[in-house]
């Protein structure tokens, strides 16, 4: 028996086979969950093709997170798949080029309220827009790039990771009495779509593998996604408000 058996869990993010979330929808699957999934403007088609290629085909509801009325009509375009839902996995994340990548000093405001609102601001958006579904209690999951600290190039994205953090401990601390837990999975650098937009990003992948006691393999998101789903389990009942790294432990280490 799986461990996420009889739950149904609404996975953001999906976009490509190579996307944190698709692994994330697979291994629900795989650990006995009902998946949807959502996809956003032209990429909706994408994302149903993708949920075609999961071990269980997987229905897609329309999510802009930036679109008020995509947001409050998402409950009821999730309940025509299922009922309720048990967790919810946030895997959202854009800024504009021009404020990564180095001119940190030069990111103009319309372009960073961007990068907040869909990375940062979402969370609590898409949190509030999934709650009338998650009244027996349930998790939400984020994917977050350490934003405790500086790092290069990521610049404005940083500071947006940094909000959404702390959004978590805030819908942690708001929803906790619902018994509806969040917690973030702090991913090392992953060479996904999103990667791939940010200017330089070889520059946080760095030496990363080297740094990493446990070495890190840049191409996988399975270990990032097997602690999404463990987060999203019943086994993690009084944790919240909580980020785990998975970054080979890179975050442990002085140098
Ligand atoms: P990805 O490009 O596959 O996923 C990003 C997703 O964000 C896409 O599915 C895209 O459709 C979605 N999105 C963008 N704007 C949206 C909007 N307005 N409404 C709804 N969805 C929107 O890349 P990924 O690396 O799998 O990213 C998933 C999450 O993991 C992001 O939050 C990212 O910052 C985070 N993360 C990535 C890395 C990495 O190195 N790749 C490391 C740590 C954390």
């Amino acid at each position: 028996m799986g461990i996420l058996e009889g739950k149904n869990i609404l996975v953001t993010g999906v976009l490509t086979e190579g996307s944190i979330a698709f692994d994330v929808a697979r291994l629900c699957q795989e650990q006995g969950a009902t998946v949807v999934l959502t996809g956003v403007g032209r990429t909706l088609k994408i994302t149903q093709a993708m949920g075609r290629r999961l071990p269980v085909e997987a229905q897609v509801v329309p999510l802009d997170v930036t679109d008020p009325e995509q947001l409050g009509q998402l409950a009821d375009s999730v309940r025509e798949h299922v009922p309720h839902l048990d967790g919810v996995v946030h895997s959202i994340g854009f800024a504009p080029q021009n404020v990564m990548g180095g001119g940190f000093m030069d990111g103009p405001w319309e372009d960073v309220a961007t990068a907040m609102h869909i990375s940062a601001y979402s969370l609590k958006a898409l949190a509030e827009a999934t709650l009338p579904l998650m009244s027996g209690g349930g998790s939400i999951v984020g994917l977050t790039f350490d934003g405790t600290v500086a790092w290069p190039v990521y610049d404005w994205m940083g500071v947006a990771k940094a909000a959404l953090e702390s959004t978590s401990r805030y819908v942690a601390r708001d929803l906790g009495p619902q018994g509806i837990r969040c917690n973030m999975v702090s991913a090392g650098p992953i060479k996904t779509t999103a990667a791939k937009n940010i200017p330089g990003f070889e520059q946080m992948e760095g030496t990363w593998s080297e740094r990493a006691p446990l070495g890190w393999d840049s191409t996988a998101t399975e270990p990032t996604a097997k602690a999404v789903t463990a987060l999203l389990s019943d086994w993690f009942p009084a944790t919240t408000g909580e980020m785990v790294h998975v970054d080979g432990g890179v975050h442990a280490m002085g140098q």
